[in-house]
């Protein structure tokens, strides 16, 4: 079998945002001091040198860092093959930094579209006109990166405020746009923002599948087409457990599909590196219950976070018995590797 494709740096440069989202997983943290150039840069060597060839920025809004097109461009001179930032969008409504960001190689842009209406979005990021902004950030990027082999994508926090938005949200982001790059991410109430206001945010997994399962069915024919053309592309849902969801494993469930697509990551943040953050990920924050005992599944979900178990309990939770699935799954992975 061949090898997977990407051995990926996901890189915290620091916490510092432009937007006060409700969710935000590093709602407590946007005040720590960001690391520096010279510390940011060092270890993008150092990394390089580890084998890493794809570099994710996370943050925090990277973006409106001084030296973020500095770091772009000298990660392309080290040999990162891509970068991506994840992004709220804002900074990309302005065009002289749009242009400058791209020609500094960034080939991947991930922006933030939390619902279909500027009213709900600006209320969940509590920031006033950030939803025209992400807009206008967003055709500029479309512009700039048409007739490039670059990807553009767009991620959405799945909260109770917006669950039922998802999809019209879906509908937007492939048809205003045309992306079929996109992630819906349920909520994490392990810290941060959700933690926090875990009864305004935190939504049942039963009651959200539904329109969770409707958004994916939207990305699926794009999906399909993503497998042949572009490793990166998909259309999926993170951070849900997989019984709600066993006719979009694995492709459409980005925890399942980036243990296909990545061989390892390592997540590198102003606390420090983990070295293996898919195994970590894994093993800390989510757990699974005495029920998830009898599922076929049970070695590939990631299973329910610990935080919404000891709320609501695992009622909800019903084990796969279709064993057909597993074979399902070597299937897809044979035929997505053949297409490399
Ligand atoms: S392991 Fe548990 S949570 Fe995961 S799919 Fe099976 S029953 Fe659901």
């Amino acid at each position: 079998m061949k090898t997977k494709a990407y051995r990926k740096l996901m890189l915290v440069p620091g916490y510092s945002c432009n937007n006060r989202c409700l969710f935000c997983i590093n709602y407590d943290m946007r005040g720590m001091k960001p690391r520096s150039t010279v510390e940011i840069l060092r270890q993008l060597k150092a990394e390089r040198a580890n084998g890493c060839n794809y570099l994710e920025f996370a943050g925090g809004e990277d973006a409106i860092r001084p030296d973020f097109c500095l770091l772009v461009k000298t990660a392309r001179r080290l040999g990162y093959e891509r970068v991506m930032v994840a992004t709220n969008g804002r900074v990309f409504s302005y065009r002289n930094f749009a242009e400058k960001a791209v020609d500094s190689g960034l080939t991947d842009i991930v922006f933030s579209v939390h619902a279909p209406s500027e009213k709900l979005h600006d209320r969940l990021v509590q920031a006033e006109g950030c939803f025209r902004q992400a807009m206008t950030g967003i055709e500029n990027i479309l512009r700039l990166f048409s007739g490039t082999k670059n990807t553009i994508g767009t991620n959405t926090a799945i909260t109770k405020l917006n669950y039922r938005e998802l999809p019209e949200t879906g509908r937007m982001i492939a048809g205003r746009f045309g992306i079929c790059n996109s992630e819906f991410i349920f909520a994490d109430p392990s810290r941060g923002g959700v933690a926090h206001n875990f009864d305004m945010l935190m939504p049942r997994i039963s009651e959200a599948a539904p329109y969770i399962r409707e958004c994916l069915a939207i990305g699926r024919e794009h999906f399909h087409r993503g497998i042949v053309e572009n490793l990166i592309s998909n259309w999926a849902a993170r951070y849900v457990p997989l019984c709600y969801f066993t006719d979009f494993f694995p492709f459409q469930i980005s925890d399942a599909r980036e243990n296909i697509v990545f061989s390892n990551v390592t997540h590198s943040t102003p606390e420090g590196n983990v070295a293996d953050y898919l195994k970590a990920r894994r093993e800390v924050n989510r757990r699974k219950t005495a029920k998830c005992e009898s599922c076929v599944l049970k070695e590939d979900c990631e299973g329910i976070w610990n935080r919404y178990l000891d709320v609501f309990g695992d009622d909800e939770f019903q084990p796969v018995q279709d064993i057909d699935i597993r074979e399902r799954k070597i299937k897809y992975i044979k035929d997505f590797l053949s297409c490399r």
